[in-house]
């Protein structure tokens, strides 16, 4: 006896994937529930491979197979395959078991002859509608099966209609004369004859599925998608329903909930009298399903109760496909839907108080990134469907904006301070543009990967960002942006509408959409009156309820602090001290600190400094009461804090009341070759050890005052860019003993860590010398991944995407941790930390800390916390809980 290779619907199940292919499988589990679904049977998988394994021959037994599963069929539905008076069709279509939409073949109508036409229509009293049949079928047959050129099909019915009509309006007479056409273009192409006896078609038929297996399209999709070409593909021969049978026929599809809001609801469309590609080909406007429950109540009725029931099968949303052929339904397909962001979280949320699923399944349900559009105002989609597209970037920072160009800084703060909506538009970005940056509604730059400035202040600040655009041109002087490529040229004060989710820019503007959780967080609606908010805040404090990894913030100001936990937040982890002098003219004193000639001139301007930041730190602490908070020491690489151009130094001199030829000669002495390996982190406060002094003098006074006030301060005090264990004792002894002193001072006991910032490979390499001075390390992994790879965060976005595009680095590794070689260094660094010390804290406060994989990551290496920017928090949550689901397996 040969192998099994047929399967009837009524023989398998969804269990059966990798036997009979996703949709195998999905229609005979379909069949199973009682649904129906026109009868048919599979072709396994297995009889696939075993054709190909023969060299291209059919298996033993597999026609016979074929042959007595199709009788079997015909005993079903009382038609027979190739009956002049009452003829049986069928659709053969390839199928999987992973879905490869479009990849492969399908042929319909299968089994339509001269004779078994006229039965077709004499069956359903329709000439026309049986000509229209064989038309198709000899166009999809010639074109699939016997590869003649579509083209050639395509202008014959071009000619037939003329200018003026549709297909719709060919008759009868003249859909048969075009079906002979057709007949004789195959002959002429392929030299064979149309074969008429319907056997000989479906043998063709299942061989040319077979063959689209190997075919060009099929093997470039799988290479991408990782599919082995071991798997083969099943073939599905199913009896065709017709829903173009008159105006008691009907297509149409639906999803058993609303997949943009998740609303308990059907939702779909359909079409009276059309076959199911009419739908989705958009031809005519199809109906929504309310529609339908008037037109055709019991069919209504009967298909509402089939998808709920589908639904509750697989516990999961479903997108159906359905088919009335004369007021009888027919289910040709289900699987589970595709939905939004807000959608998945309402869906997950209801089903648990439904009790359909548990509170962890709902958990892997929702993609962590998907959070994201709870927050941020969304380019809707209906509208960028119909946009110009001018350039496609980075997408760095959330969320879609709508502005006019403005190339400068000061200019974008004097627009937006009168009302106008900006959008700042810059080669690069520099710390001196911030307030620029402030006041745009996005920031859109030509230079610069995921780590690039413009990219990190964005993602702090939750602002819109594509960077590393690299088709735009920028002119400061013309004031233009030159679209590369193309004659398209933008001047200042044009609108544009940027895509923080797509990285697309488009020129004008395209409709945008506010963010309901965002305005709750912000105090601007009550959380009682949004529904979004309490979905989402349900949703996440389950992920807390689950995780083991602790979530804290980068924030550098007291608002961002406040915004950080209300999103959750367990703390700061990383607090950019040089970032808190981006405010204002606020930079230009740390700028006369780099300058400094004498150390009496730095202290003088460390004096302006330390109110300030003194200032800052109650601000944070207060915010944080109860809360960590990781105060990093200064870090500015010069390039990105040094004054630009002769008009910045010409004002800086005349504030400081220096000579600007002066400053001009302090500054080009100071410019380095490689700043990103330059005078920064911890070298800055090893040379100049008093703006160490001041800033712990700075973080110690401040948490004393708030502790006097009653507030719980736990300030954990870290040194970056420390490579060997003595710059971090160095740095420390200063920290120490300034804490000492302010307690001395204050008569306040405060409690402190003292560590330092992994972000140096020898750091990592020494992490256990480092251990006996570091209280916690928190790895840096921008710079660890700067490091490691060799790749400058400042030019990395000139050649990384096309690493990226051309799949040599699977992802950009600014943006996803790269577990193989910098996440070695994390993990080695972390075991030989602990050995030195057991209660060694870790975290990561690298743009990685909110991203998921990279989170997932740091839950397997045992850190105990991430830290993001205040908008990414919500996504470390969800990705910190199933990071302990996904451990759990079961
Ligand atoms: C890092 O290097 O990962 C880090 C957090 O520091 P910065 O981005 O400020 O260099
Ligand atoms: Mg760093």
């Amino acid at each position: 006896m040969s192998k099994k290779w047929v399967y009837l619907f009524t023989e398998g199940n969804a269990s059966m994937r990798d036997l009979l292919g996703g949709k195998g499988a999905g229609v005979a589990e379909m069949t199973r529930t009682g649904v129906p679904v026109p009868p048919g049977f599979t072709i396994t998988t297995e009889a696939c491979n075993e054709y190909y394994a023969r060299g291209r021959q059919f298996p033993e037994g597999l026609w016979e197979q074929t042959l007595e599963a199709l009788k079997v069929i015909e005993a079903q539905v009382g038609k027979k395959f190739g009956d002049p008076t009452n003829p049986l069709l069928v659709s053969v279509r390839s199928g999987a078991r992973e879905s490869m939409p479009g990849m492969m073949d399908t042929v319909l109508n299968l089994g339509l002859n001269k004779e078994t036409l006229e039965g077709l229509a004499r069956l359903t009293d329709n000439r026309r509608f049986a000509a229209d049949a064989y038309r198709r079928f000899i166009q999809l047959f010639g074109k699939i099966v016997l590869g003649v050129d579509g083209e050639k099909f395509e202008h014959v019915m071009n000619e037939a209609k003329g200018k003026d009509r549709q297909d719709t309006d060919l008759t009868a007479d003249e859909l048969m004369q075009i079906a002979e056409t057709f007949k004789t273009i195959i002959k002429e192409d392929t030299g064979i004859d149309f074969p008429e006896d319907p056997y000989e078609q479906l043998r063709m038929a299942i061989t040319a599925v077979f063959n689209s297996w190997m075919g060009r399209r099929a093997v470039d999709y799988r290479r991408v998608y990782k599919i082995p070409d071991t798997l083969g593909t099943g073939v599905n021969v199913q009896m065709m329903v017709f829903g173009n049978m008159g105006n008691d026929s009907a297509t149409g599809v639906a999803f058993t909930r609303n997949p943009a809001t998740g609303e308990d609801e059907l939702y779909g469309e359909y079409l009276v009298n059309a076959q199911g590609e009419d739908v989705v080909a958009g031809i005519r406007t199809p109906k929504p399903l309310s529609k339908l429950r008037e037109e055709m109540p019991e069919v209504y009725q009967q298909f509402s109760e089939i998808a709920k029931m589908l639904e509750r099968h697989y516990k999961d949303v479903q997108d159906v496909e359905f088919t009335i052929e004369r007021g009888k339904l027919w289910m040709l397909q289900t699987r589970n839907g595709k939905r939004t962001g807000m959608a998945a979280v309402k869906i997950a949320v209801d089903m648990v108080n439904e009790g359909v699923i548990d509170k962890r399944t709902a958990l892997r349900r929702v993609q962590p990134e998907m959070l994201n559009q709870f927050l941020f105002p969304i380019v809707n989609p209906g509208a960028a469907e119909h946009a110009t597209r001018l350039a496609h970037g980075l997408a760095a920072g959330p969320g879609a904006a709508q502005g006019r160009i403005v190339l400068d800084p000061d200019e974008a703060a004097a627009r937006s301070e009168q009302g106008e909506r900006v959008i700042l538009v810059r080669t690069e970005t520099a710390p001196e543009d911030f307030h620029g940056m402030v006041a745009s509604q996005a920031i859109l730059t030509a230079r610069g990967g995921l780590t690039s400035h413009a990219a990190v202040v964005a993602r702090q600040l939750g602002k819109c960002c594509v960077c590393g655009c690299g088709d735009l041109e920028i002119d400061y002087k013309a004031g233009t942006v030159h679209v590369h490529g193309t004659d398209t040229i933008l001047k200042e004060g044009d609108w544009i509408t940027v895509d923080g989710h797509s990285g697309w820019v488009y020129a004008g503007q395209v409709e945008t959409r506010e963010a309901e959780v965002i305005q709750v967080i912000r105090g601007q609606m009550k959380p009682e009156d949004s529904k979004l908010y309490g979905y989402f805040s349900t949703f996440l404090s389950w992920a807390d309820e689950v995780r083991r990894l602790g979530v804290r913030a980068n924030a550098d100001t007291p608002t961002d602090a406040r915004i950080a936990r209300l999103f959750g937040a367990e703390g700061i982890g990383l607090c950019r001290t040089e970032h808190m002098f981006f405010e204002g003219d606020r930079i230009d004193a740390v700028r006369e600190m780099i300058v400094a000639e004498t150390v009496e001139d730095r202290r003088k301007a460390l004096a302006k400094i330390e109110p300030l930041q003194q200032g800052d730190f109650e601000g944070i602490f207060e915010v944080m009461d109860g809360l960590p908070v990781t105060i990093r020491t200064l870090d500015p690489p010069l390039h990105e804090f040094l004054p630009h151009g002769d008009r910045e130094i010409e004002e800086l001199a005349h504030k400081m009341g220096i000579n600007p030829a002066q400053l001009k000669a302090k500054v080009e002495s100071l410019r380095e070759a490689n700043p990103m390996l330059g005078f920064r982190g911890c070298r800055l406060g090893i040379e100049y050890p008093e703006i160490t002094e001041m800033q712990a003098r700075a973080i110690f006074r401040a948490a004393a005052n708030c502790q006097a006030r009653g507030i719980h301060v736990h300030p954990e005090i870290m040194i970056p860019l420390v490579g060997d264990v003595s710059e971090l004792r160095m740095q420390g002894d200063i920290v120490r003993r300034v804490a000492d002193e302010v307690m001395a001072e204050t008569g306040q006991k405060i409690d402190y860590l003292l560590g330092t910032m992994i972000e140096v490979p020898r750091a990592a390499l020494t992490a256990d010398k480092i251990a006996t001075v570091a209280e916690f390390f928190s790895f840096g992994t921008n710079d660890l991944t700067q490091m490691t790879f060799g790749m400058s965060r400042d030019d990395a976005g000139r050649f990384l995407p096309a690493y990226v595009e051309s799949k040599l680095l699977k992802d950009d590794p600014f943006e996803v941790l790269d577990q193989e070689g910098v996440g070695q260094l994390v993990r080695m660094a972390v075991e030989r930390g602990r050995s030195t010390r057991p209660d060694l804290k870790t975290g990561i406060c690298g743009e990685h800390g909110g991203e998921p994989e990279s989170v997932k990551f740091c839950h397997r290496v045992g850190l105990n916390y991430v830290s993001c920017s205040p908008y990414r928090v919500v996504i470390a949550r969800l990705a910190a809980a199933q990071a302990v689901l996904e451990e759990q397996k079961d």
